[in-house]
């Protein structure tokens, strides 16, 4: 059992050797916090469980984009595995080697898809006929090959918290059927701009099963096979991201059993093995403080209400998803409440927590929502005019702030006033 992070130091929440108190004080709040040593811990654990195999750990950006972040991964030998065009830019910044980036997304704009090729990045994953036409024609026109691999639906309903984080089944709009994907590849043999070089599959987000991995597997080697047997010989397969990782009293991911199900085969054919683990990486990488702005008591029920909300972490509010919220700092003797513990945005749908039994906090005291390092910031938002927070990292005792907290006139640049002025 590994030591959980932010462990409380002196009866504070500490982030490597640093209290959260402290870095609330410095970089107010609502605030993220990352661990570095957290995520690096996590991506050698998973690097660890595939042993000796060929593999490369594609870091699924829309976790988390932080550019610092982003920068360590990379230099711990991470790729990425991106969705837009505005991921490639961060991706390309953070110094992300383009060898070792894989698109994917069902609406890759012509935009996107120039950059990529212009880019050389490893590959894009195709999820549809139109867009492999696209590739193609771009590819042309550049005088490249474009390299490929097809996103196969495998129809697997895989048990997600959340019907939107499933992916794999044919309800879902992405990847194609397996008679699309052979159709795919074999119109891409005879264009000379196209180059299959592997196949991919990505069943869902917050999975903590291997069993449907393995069977998504199977279902994409025997596509694999086929293609080989008709000449079309690929160098990977990439089996997609969602391993789970542990909110409430769910097991996470058990990433040693996954490699054990899943080396053999892919081994057996000579192939790489691609991952995009995103929420494995950084969920519990990461931390929301929040300040307590005031204990709201209201017929039966308690609100607590904080400086932080569905803004900053949409999370429960979109998913229903479930995050531990402990006090950053012990409070010996306090009642326990059973409370919603909500923001300040003008929706009913904004709170971090519902019934939630706590310590009862007082006004001015820090909570701290925990796993939330990934899909927190990423998915921040300015509604209700409210900047999106900072984002702190840490490693040991050293502090980065690693983006700072968006300002009154962030929220309004670019628009344009009735004098045909920009503001600000
Ligand atoms: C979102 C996504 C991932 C990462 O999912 P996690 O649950 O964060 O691991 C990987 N691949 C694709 C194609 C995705 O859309």
């Amino acid at each position: 059992m590994r030591a959980k992070p932010f462990p409380r130091i002196d009866g504070t929440l500490a982030a490597g050797e640093v209290p959260l108190d402290a870095l609330a004080r410095e970089f107010g709040t609502p605030l993220y916090v990352y661990d570095w040593a957290v995520a690096r811990t996590n991506l050698e654990r998973l690097r660890a469980a595939f042993g000796d195999a060929d593999l490369l750990v594609a870091y699924s950006v829309k976790a988390n984009g932080n550019l610092a972040l982003l920068a360590r991964l990379a230099g711990e030998g991470a790729g990425a595995d991106i969705v837009s065009g505005g991921e490639l830019h961060r991706c390309l910044l953070a110094g992300v080697p383009p060898e070792r980036i894989v698109f994917a997304g069902v609406g890759k704009t012509r935009d996107e898809i120039a950059a990529a090729l212009d880019a050389r990045i490893l590959a894009f994953n195709v999820e549809s006929r139109g867009e492999l036409e696209v590739i193609d024609a771009l590819a042309r026109e550049r005088g490249v090959r474009a390299r490929f691999a097809v996103r196969v639906n495998p129809d697997i309903e895989a048990g997600t918290p959340h019907e939107y984080t499933r992916t794999g089944h044919a309800a879902t709009k992405f990847g194609v059927a397996a008679d699309e994907a052979l159709a795919l590849y074999r119109w891409a043999a005879g264009r000379p701009a196209l180059e299959a070089v592997g196949i991919d599959v990505h069943i869902g987000s917050q999975i903590v099963e291997p069993e449907p991995y393995r069977r998504a597997l199977a279902h994409v080697l025997e596509i694999a096979d086929r293609l080989a047997s008709e000449g079309v010989s690929l160098r990977f397969v990439d089996l997609g991201g969602g391993y789970g990782v542990r909110y409430a009293d769910e097991e996470a991911m058990a990433i040693e059993t996954l490699a054990r199900l899943v080396v053999p085969p892919v081994r057996e054919r000579g192939l790489r093995l691609v991952l995009e683990p995103g929420r494995f990486i950084v969920g519990d990488a990461g931390v929301l403080v929040a300040r307590v702005l005031y204990v709201k008591r209201s017929g039966t029920k308690t609100f607590v209400i904080t400086d932080g909300g569905m803004t900053e972490l949409i999370r429960p509010s979109h998913y229903r998803g479930y995050h531990e919220i402990e006090p950053v700092r012990e409070r010996p003797g306090a009642p326990r409440v059973t409370a919603d513990v909500v923001g300040p945005i003008c929706e009913t749908g904004d709170f971090l927590a519902r019934e939630r039994t706590l310590p009862l906090p007082e006004p001015g005291d820090l909570l701290a929502v925990r796993t939330a390092g990934a899909y927190g910031f990423t998915m921040a938002s300015n509604y209700n005019g409210r900047r999106r927070p900072a984002e702190v990292l840490v490693d040991g005792d050293d502090v980065v702030l690693a983006r700072r907290r968006e300002s009154f006139d962030d929220l309004v640049r670019g628009e344009r006033l009735p004098d045909g002025g920009y503001a600000p």
